[in-house]
Parts: C-alpha cells; structure tokens; sequence
C-alpha cells in the first residue's frame, strides 16, 4: 500500500510568538515555490498552537500542513485540572496533529504506557490525529530489549484504546539514544523495528494497520533525511532540533 510520506517538526520548549511569525513566513515561501510532496505538520508548546494556526488557516491554509500540539492531558472532561490542557481545547486552538508518549514526557514527566494510551483516546476522541512515540534506551537496546520495549508501548495503546485511535494518525519510532544526540539510528537499526512495528499493526487490523505512517525520529537532519526516508516501512520523519530553521525542516521533507 502506498502511504503520503509524514514529516513533523517538534519545537519542544522553545520558540516565542516572534519565532512562529518567522518560521510560517519563510516555510510558505518555500512551499509556495516548490510543495514538499508530502504531508507537513509542526507540534509547537501549547500556547503558541493557536497563534501558528491563524498563520495557516482559511485563505492562508497551506495544503497538506497541520499545526500541532507536543502532548494533551490524558482527561477528557472540563474540571478541576489546575494546568492541563484537553485535546478539545487544542482542537478549539486550530491544532490538526498531537505529540502523545514522546520519551521526554515519559522518562522527565513520568508518564507512564496506562498514562499514554488514555492519552491518544482522548486526542482521538477530540479529533486530533494522535502521533504515538515508542523507543527504547540504550540500556535496552544493549541488553537486547528494543523489540520487548517498543512492543510493550504499542501493546498498551492498541489494547486501551484500540487501533482505531491512530487510523489518522501515525506512530514514531524514536530510540532514545538517538534523539537530540546528533546521531542518528543507522539503517540496520531502523529497519528490523518499522518491521515489527508494521507487523503488530496489521495484526491488530490489516486495513487500519497498512495505512498507519510509521515515522522514524532522532537527529533527522538534511543531510541524512534521503536515506533514512527511503528505507523500507519509514513513511516519514518526527524531527525535533532541525525543526526549529524552516528552511532545513523543508529541506527534510523535500529530501529524496
Ligand atoms: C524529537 O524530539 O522527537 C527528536 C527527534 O529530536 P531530535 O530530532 O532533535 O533528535
């Protein structure tokens, strides 16, 4: 089956409003000069969702981008929440796409498989199309738990909240040793795990599970984006450093 490559940028804790107004500037010119050819999104803190969404919405939409949120709080219903903020309320903001499960969430914040699947419910349920991220430590890795690990995190996710809740969405593979370190998984790492990833997928339903991207994350950069794109069941990338200057985001997704 063929899938619409994915490529989304994670800004993590950093940006401002001033740097929103610049990247969504210099972004549409380089889109509007030549499109990506693939689906485009940026997850930026939640306060700056709204703010990139109105640089991209009605007449300014741009095809095939979607701003998004780095995580969503796991409760649906309004209430005593002090801090959280509910996928309806990102939805309400203008987001399209929402980080859930991202390594620094679960090893600095706690969150836990349980935590995570009720998470990507509720972006679902809100219609916020979730993107799953699964990865093990080097320690794992090492002791030669990658498959276990990442295993365990779909598991918990497809079990909660049934595979349902990432048709539309996406799962990102991103070993933690990879991430943020400048070196990125080679490709005899990336491709045995997009495998098994796939596979559990269309074990829980074929249709669903074959039209799952499956993106690849940890120090995407231009120059190693073609060959990390290419490799088999990588049907994009989630790029968290090198999405923060526009112009070497575009040149991740229009690397080939
Ligand atoms: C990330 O934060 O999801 C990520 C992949 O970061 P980096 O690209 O900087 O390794």
């Amino acid at each position: 089956m063929s899938r619409t490559p994915l490529v989304v940028g994670n800004w993590k804790m950093n940006g401002s409003l001033g740097a929103v107004a610049s990247w969504a500037a210099s972004f549409r010119a380089l889109c509007e000069e030549a499109a990506p050819g693939c689906e485009t999104g940026l997850c930026v803190p939640s306060v700056y969702v709204q703010p990139l969404a109105a640089l991209f919405s009605g007449e300014r939409a741009l095809p095939g981008f979607g701003p998004g949120a780095e995580t969503v709080s796991d409760r649906e219903e309004p209430g005593a929440f002090t801090g959280e903020v509910s996928a309806a309320m990102l939805r309400d903001a203008g987001a399209c796409w929402c980080i859930v499960g991202h390594s620094e969430r679960r090893t600095l914040f706690g969150e836990t498989d349980e935590v995570v699947a009720r998470k990507v419910a509720a972006a679902h349920a809100a219609g916020l199309r979730p993107i799953l991220c699964v990865g093990e430590t080097l320690e794992e890795r090492e002791a030669g738990k990658t498959r276990r690990t990442v295993l365990r995190q779909l598991d918990a996710v497809l079990g909660a909240a049934g595979i349902s809740a990432l048709a539309g969405g996406a799962v990102a593979y991103e070993p933690l040793w990879a991430i943020g370190t400048g070196k990125a998984a080679g490709a005899e790492d990336i491709k045995p795990v997009h495998a098994v990833i796939r596979s559990a997928l269309t074990q829980a339903d074929r249709t669903i599970g074959e039209g799952i991207r499956i993106l690849y994350g940890g120090s995407v950069k231009p120059a190693n984006a073609a060959g990390i794109l290419s490799l088999p069941n990588v049907d994009g990338a989630l790029v968290g450093g090198a999405s923060l200057d526009a112009g070497n985001f575009y040149r991740i997704c229009t690397a080939r």
